[in-house]
């Protein structure tokens, strides 16, 4: 981690010191505003973060400004406009570190990418009798497009178990790869648990065997620098929504031979390079993966939010929010009946856990009454809850703009739910 350095801070200046969390939070507009007639205090950063201006104010400027269709257009807007997405797939290349820009196709999110891979990767090179390599705690988007690309080709999943601290079991993965192995898609860091898996020793693991990893870096992006080159991961996956950027926008990376090797996904047009009723042939990367309008404003609104995480300090940003981490569980540990799920050694901001027979969901209404919003229910991980024997858990996720005083009202909400229920 890198010292306190000097801070390019969004919306001022520069400045010398350490995170400047009130600063941040004036970066956000709807932070100010009041739920139930009470400060909002948002802990569902998990689901879904919050927008900075600078992020919203790049999105309008692109629909007062460019909005226009992009690579075919011969006039001045459409020039505007494609310069800026093929300007924010560039940022977003400097961002992951990938050797190329031709390997960042853009998405829908993370769902989209992942189900891509299957149905492209997947359907022309895995096959009845191979194997695929999940674990206990995936998203079920990082299940369900594997299990239907199982369902079609006749191959298998197998599941890397979790530890009861929620950590993977790394020993029992490494004895899952084999001959059979196609591929390993794994979660970069726990949605539900918080769990940081070790990325480095997953994909060399995989490669000693000839086998591509994909990652799902849905929570990692929000919380840390991904380095392509260095996790040298086949593909990453990762949303916009999740790291302070627009919805319905999100990346896949994959490296140039894999892709190169992959037949399109969806038709239509920009995907292309011509077409007649007797044959089709398909464009270059990148555009080959991304039929029809994309999402230009919401592309355009990624690269502002890379401007964004750049500005601040990501590293900077990722200290701020282990010592909130630390200080929440801290606190949580306190209040007699409160139990986390998912004590990993290495953790990012998401706070998992139950409170003895009290339903998740009463806990987080009650919470919600107070202005604080935190999840409860399985977290598109029923595999994992069935792993814990727990119906659903209560989950408080921080973000760059959370604050020690957030995780005390938390504490102090949980207390009032505990007296409520007795
Ligand atoms: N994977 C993980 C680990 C997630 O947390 C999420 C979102 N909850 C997803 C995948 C799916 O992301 P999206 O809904 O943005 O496609």
């Amino acid at each position: 981690m890198k010292p306190a350095s000097t801070v390019a801070k969004p919306g001022g200046g520069k400045e010398t010191g350490s995170f400047d969390v009130e600063r941040v939070r004036a970066d956000f507009p709807i932070l100010s505003r009041l739920v139930n007639g009470k400060p909002l205090v948002y802990l569902d950063n998990a689901a879904t973060s919050q927008t900075p201006r600078q992020v919203i104010d790049a999105e309008r400027r692109y629909y007062e400004e460019i909005n226009s269709n992009i690579h075919r257009g011969v006039h001045h807007l459409s020039g505007e406009a494609t310069s800026a997405y093929e300007g924010a797939r560039e940022k977003i290349r400097r961002f992951i570190n990938a050797r190329e820009a031709a390997e960042i196709i853009f998405v829908r999110g993370t769902t989209e990418a992942i189900n891509l891979v299957a149905s492209t990767y997947g359907r022309s090179k895995i096959g009845a009798g191979d194997e695929i390599v999940l674990s206990t705690m995936e998203h079920h988007s990082n299940i369900v497009p594997w299990q239907m690309l199982c369902d079609a080709t006749g191959a298998t999943i197998r599941v890397t178990p979790v530890t009861d601290s929620g950590e993977l079991d790394m020993e029992a993965y490494e004895r899952l790869l084999g001959p059979r192995t196609k591929l390993v898609a794994l979660v970069h860091v726990s949605n539900a648990l918080g769990t940081i898996n070790p990325a480095a020793r997953i994909v060399t693991a995989a490669h000693e065997h000839g086998v591509p990893v994909l990652l799902d870096g849905a929570q990692a992006t929000p919380h840390m620098r991904v380095d392509m080159q260095e996790l040298d991961a086949d593909f990453y996956a990762f949303s916009a929504h999740k790291m302070y950027g627009p919805m319905g926008v999100g990346v896949l990376y994959g490296k140039r031979t894999l892709l190169e090797s992959m037949p399109p996904y969806q038709g239509g047009g920009d995907m292309i390079s011509s077409v007649t009723f007797e044959k089709t042939t398909y464009n270059r990367l990148p555009h080959r993966f991304e039929a029809g309008t994309p999402n230009v404003g919401g592309v355009i609104g990624l690269g502002a939010t890379v401007d964004y995480l750049e500005a601040i300090d990501l590293d900077l940003a990722a200290a701020h929010e282990a010592e909130l981490l630390e200080h929440a569980t801290g606190l949580l540990e306190e209040i007699p009946g409160v139990r986390i799920v998912g004590t990993a050694r290495r953790k990012s901001s998401v706070l998992s856990f139950v409170i003895g027979e009290i339903h998740p969901h009463d806990i987080g209404t009650i919470l919600d009454q107070q202005g604080i919003a935190i999840r409860a229910g399985h977290h598109c991980t029923q595999p994992l809850m069935e792993r814990f024997h727990l119906p659903a858990t209560g989950r408080a996720s921080f973000g760059i703009y959370n604050t020690k005083q957030e995780a005390e009202a938390l504490a102090a909400g949980i207390r009032r739910v505990i007296e409520i229920f007795g």
